[in-house]
């Protein structure tokens, strides 16, 4: 084992120097998820394999501004009276009452200028990003409540489509096409209510269809680029250039079957080779006999979207707590200063790289995010 060299010494600690000061924002994280399914005590510390994501990891990974997921699953559009809103409700919920708890470390947050104060009072913001477009059951009235509830994004769909959108699964045979007139008139409230319209989990044709009418600019909150891995949850060329003319923000998500086409096949021949009974146990074994992916092919996608859709529009959605594996390096929340090291690494500017910490986001907060009257 060699030393490290003077050079790469100083190039992190320049690295470490830049995200220190900083605004870092993470766009997506499912760790409610874990605290409402499995009673996960965010309060106390886990190891990786447990838990991405805790209130000490947290407070030591540097991260200003974290949005938290009210993660609605399919199934509950399913289920007869629909109980998509009232999930979400629970998760908006159990969300303010983690913030309420931990008034020394956490602070909720609804718009660009609660990141800076977080950042300026040594807090971590908290933000609520509702994901599923089915959440809102076709009502206006229930995405006003969302809004007014402290959500600040809506993913338009998850990986089922819905009565107004399409998404780039279909799971359960849902709807893959475009946004029908309703949906024209959810993102027409979003922008006029200043709530986030995610394309993350949309279909094509739906994400073309928001970007021809949105006059606000569009984010995709964890999504990767469909040239370095041809996935349909990833995101085109052209779909990387149509958000960065909005003005928007596409949030590169870490989990290796989006960032590695060779990682999904041996993450689906893995599941295929399991017998419909195998326990959890032994899923997470077959899944951690895949090579990881480095943390470079993640870096691969920022620069990708850099170069197509152009610096100020990229950034960060970890998705972590909600992914069944992370890029070697980056285990859990307290990884997320190598990203900044890789960067300079690859000869980005301090500046290039607060951008695509923060800064890129911060930008979109402050313009489509309105203050509380
Ligand atoms: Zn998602």
């Amino acid at each position: 084992m060699t030393a490290p060299s003077r050079s790469s010494d100083t190039h992190a600690g320049v690295a470490d120097a830049v995200y220190r000061t900083a605004i870092v924002i993470d766009m997506h994280n499912d760790m409610p998820t874990k605290m409402l399914d499995e009673g996960y005590d965010p309060d106390v510390r886990h190891t990786p394999a447990e838990g991405h994501t805790d209130l000490p990891r947290l407070a030591e990974s540097g991260i200003t501004a974290q949005f938290l997921a009210a993660w609605v699953d399919a199934p509950y559009a399913a289920t007869v009276p629909d109980s998509s809103f009232a999930r979400a409700m629970r998760y908006i919920d159990a969300i303010h009452g983690l913030v309420s708890r931990h008034p020394e470390l956490l602070r909720f947050a609804t718009t660009g200028d609660d990141v800076r104060h977080a950042k300026r009072d040594g807090k971590v913001a908290i933000f609520i990003g509702v994901e599923g477009g089915h959440a809102i059951e076709g009502s206006l009235d229930h995405l006003r409540t969302f809004y007014q509830c402290g959500a600040r994004y809506l993913t338009l769909t998850w990986n089922n489509g819905n009565a107004w959108a399409g998404s780039s699964i279909g799971s359960g045979g849902t709807r893959t096409g475009g946004l029908t007139p309703f949906g024209e008139q959810v993102i027409r409230e979003m922008e006029r209510l200043g709530m986030l319209v995610d394309v993350s989990h949309t279909s094509d044709e739906t994400l073309d269809d928001v970007l021809a009418i949105a006059t606000r600019p569009v984010i995709a909150s964890h999504s990767c680029a469909r040239a370095l891995a041809d996935h349909p949850r990833n995101l085109t060329d052209a779909q990387l250039r149509a958000i960065a003319r909005s003005g928007g923000v596409v949030n590169v998500n870490f989990y290796p079957r989006f960032l590695d086409a060779g990682f999904c096949r041996a993450m689906d021949a893995a599941e295929s080779a399991l017998v419909p009974a195998a326990s959890a146990e032994e899923r997470r074994a077959a899944l951690a006999a895949i090579p990881p992916v480095p943390l470079d092919t993640l870096i691969d996608h920022i620069d990708h979207i850099a170069r197509v859709a152009g610096t100020d529009h990229v950034g960060l959605g970890s998705d972590f707590d909600g992914i069944a594996a992370t890029p070697a390096g980056l285990d859990d929340v307290t990884g997320f200063p190598r990203i900044a090291r890789a960067l300079m690494a690859r000869g980005y500017s301090a500046d290039d790289v607060e951008k695509v910490l923060g800064a890129n986001m911060l930008r979109v907060l402050d313009d489509v995010l309105r203050a509380p009257a």
